[in-house]
Parts: structure tokens; C-alpha cells; sequence
């Protein structure tokens, strides 16, 4: 299809914006419990946590993070590890890390006080483009702009941007939209005015276009062509993983793995878990004594779990078994490609996890069990 250039928009026509979203969003904004500060750490945790997560999701986690670690220097002060538990549950961990780091940056070269501009927000780890915008915006009122998925719809509509906005072409030029359109006096309620109308009246599907307050602006309503914009690339299928997590009960505790660095669920501790194409007991115990030199009988769960992923399914299997040897697992070259480390821990509770693990965790009590296969021999 090709594209409607209309990125100039007259300056008449944006004050209207202005005013209508503006009346709009001070009389329809859901309350949440951001709203109603412009500290800027505050706005930064909200920002940071709503990243892929609904909103009814985050607000308990937002009340108790803010609880634990009321500032920045408590957040920069606490462990790690500390942080991961509060955040657990709530996925995408590397957010909660480069948060810390951010935050031990600011109490080292800011004395504790969250940098003021936009470009000073940029410098700071896990800070791109949309947080800094809705920070600088919203706790220190920089005309700046924000485009998340919600404002790219209602651009593409309200302008009939027909380009497909997964490209980078596309994006630029709602950026460029966007920095145009954001008003001096109040970025921040205008930011969040066009987010929250992307939310709850510019939907995906079936836009309330009766209820909208540009809805006399907007040129795909006008055509009717709403619910087919934005245009967006037809996605790969994406591939399915079948996994095998273990959980083994030893009297010294249950054998955990605590994920590496820079990869997925980084530092959190799980039942170890591999890839594995055979839903088989026997090829579990053989994998398991392969990659921890530990010979245990395993039986295999009749449920399974899965977990969406940005470009990959998962699905676990979940094989269980008991250790009475006080033997310690090896961490191999070929564990050591996703995990730091390995060992029998007391008290799940003592360690951060996601809630995959507390998933399957939940599952292995109590849950009815395919026959047990022979344990491999030994080598
Ligand atoms: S009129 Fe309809 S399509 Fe246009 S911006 Fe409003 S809700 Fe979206």
C-alpha cells in the first residue's frame, strides 16, 4: 500500500489535538498509583516495569518495590539478589538489573539525585529512547516525545501512515511525528493522554471511534480504514522447544542452577533444565548424568508447562527424583554454557526465581507420575 505523506501537521490543527486529548485524558485517566507523583524515580520504576506488562500486573509490584527500596540510594545499596525476589514474577529480569546498575550510577556520579535531562537520561543503562522520553516528559516536564506501540497505532491512524511500522523507516518518521506533535506546556499529560488513548480507545481491534476525541482528525476513520492500520510485518512462526526441567530432593535440599549473565533469567535459580526431544525418563536421567555427573533415577510428570517467549516457545517437560547420595553435582562444560553455578539448596525461599520455576515447583507436589526409568549406567 503506499503511504499518505501527512507528517507536517498544521500548527491550527495540533493545538486542537492539544485541547480535546488534553480535556479527554483529565476526565477519563484510570487512576494508577504513578499518576499521582512526578518523583522521578518513582515515574522511572512505573515506566520501566509497564515495558510488555499489563498494568493490573505491575501495580502490586510497583507498591512493594517502592515499599523495600524507597529511593534511589536504597535500591543501589540492596544485593542483587534482593531485588530479583521483589521482582520475581514479573519476567523480563534484565529491567530490574539495569535498574540497579542505573541506580548505583546515579548515587556514584549524581550524589543520588535522578539526572534532569533527556540526554543525561540516555547515558544510563536500560534507559532507551521511550523511557527517557516519558521521564524527562512527565517528572520534569521536557518537550519530549514518547512512542510505544500504543502511539504508533493511534499515529498511523490518525495520520494514515500505511508503511509498515515494524521497519526502522517507519519508525523514524513517527519519531519525527511524534517530537513534532508533543506541546510545550504539559509534554508529560500529553505523552501519557496519547498512550492512555491507544489503551483504552484506539484498541487493536474494534477502536471506539465514537467515543474518541480526535475522532474528527483522524483520516483512517474517515476511509474507514481504522482496523486495518497499523500495518505491521506478517512474523515468522515461531519455534517450539521441548525441555526437560529436574527436580531432585536430597536431604541437603532441592538442586538448583543459578542462570549466567547476559542471557535469559539472568542470576535466577532454577531446576536445571535442558533441551531434550524425547519426553523419555530414561534420556533425562542420561542427560542429567551427562551434564552433572548425577545418577538418578527420574520419573516423568503427566503435565507439562509452557512459556511464551519474544521468539521462541517453550515447553518443559518436568521429570522428578530423589538423591540420597550427599555427592555435589559438577558444573560441566556444557551447564556451564547457561548457568554459574549448581548446588543442593535448603530453602527455595532463600533464592530470587521466576515464576516458571515456582510453576513447575508447584506442579512436582503431589502430581501424578509416569513410571520410573532405569538410572544410566554409570561411566
Ligand atoms: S478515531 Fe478511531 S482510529 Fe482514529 S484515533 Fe480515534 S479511535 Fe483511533
Amino acid at each position: 500500500m503506499k503511504s499518505t505523506r501527512f507528517d507536517r501537521i498544521p500548527a491550527a490543527l495540533q493545538k486542537h489535538i492539544h485541547q480535546r486529548l488534553g480535556t479527554w485524558f483529565d476526565q477519563h485517566k484510570r487512576p494508577m498509583l504513578w499518576r499521582n507523583t512526578h518523583d522521578p524515580y518513582a515515574v522511572w520504576l512505573s515506566e520501566v516495569m509497564l515495558q510488555q506488562t499489563q498494568v493490573a500486573t505491575v501495580t502490586p509490584y510497583y507498591a512493594r518495590f517502592l515499599q523495600q527500596f524507597p529511593d534511589i540510594h536504597a535500591l543501589a545499596a540492596a544485593p542483587l539478589d534482593e531485588i530479583l525476589k521483589i521482582w520475581a514474577g514479573l519476567g523480563y529480569y534484565r529491567r530490574a538489573k539495569s535498574m540497579h546498575q542505573a541506580a548505583q550510577i546515579i548515587a556514584s556520579t549524581y550524589h543520588g539525585i535522578f539526572p534532569s535531562t533527556y540526554d543525561n537520561m540516555l547515558k544510563l543503562p536500560g534507559i532507551g529512547r521511550y523511557t527517557a522520553g516519558a521521564i524527562a516528559s512527565i517528572a520534569f516536564h521536557e518537550t519530549v516525545p514518547v512512542l510505544d506501540g500504543n502511539v504508533m497505532r493511534v499515529l498511523a491512524r490518525l495520520l494514515l501512515i500505511r508503511d509498515n511500522i515494524a521497519t526502522s523507516q517507519t519508525q523514524k518518521r513517527l519519531w519525527q511525528i511524534a517530537e513534532a506533535l508533543v506541546p510545550q506546556t504539559n509534554p508529560g499529560d500529553f505523552n501519557q493522554a496519547m498512550m492512555e488513548l491507544g489503551a483504552t480507545v484506539c484498541t487493536p481491534k474494534h477502536p471506539r471511534c465514537e467515543s474518541c476525541p480526535l475522532k474528527s482528525f483522524c483520516m483512517a476513520r474517515q476511509r474507514n480504514m481504522q482496523n486495518q492500520l497499523p500495518v505491521k510485518q506478517r512474523k515468522a512462526p515461531t519455534p517450539h522447544i521441548e525441555m526437560a526441567a529436574v527436580v531432585i530432593n536430597s536431604p541437603q535440599g532441592q538442586l538448583l542452577a543459578q542462570r549466567k549473565a547476559g542471557g535469559l533469567w539472568e542470576h535466577l535459580w532454577e531446576f536445571p533444565a535442558f533441551e531434550l526431544s524425547r519426553r523419555n525418563a530414561a534420556a533425562a536421567s542420561q542427560q542429567l548424568f551427562n551434564l552433572t555427573g548425577l545418577n538418578i533415577k527420574l520419573k516423568r510428570l503427566t503435565e507439562s508447562v509452557t512459556h511464551q517467549l519474544t521468539h521462541r516457545h517453550l515447553e518443559y517437560t518436568i521429570f522428578v527424583g530423589t538423591s540420597k547420595s550427599k555427592r555435589n553435582p559438577l558444573l560441566t562444560t556444557a551447564l556451564a554454557l547457561h548457568y554459574e553455578s549448581i548446588r543442593w539448596i535448603s530453602d527455595m525461599s532463600d533464592v530470587p526465581k521466576s515464576r516458571l520455576t515456582e510453576k513447575i515447583s508447584a506442579l512436582s507436589i503431589n502430581r501424578q507420575q509416569i513410571p520410573a526409568a532405569k538410572p544410566p549406567a554409570a561411566k
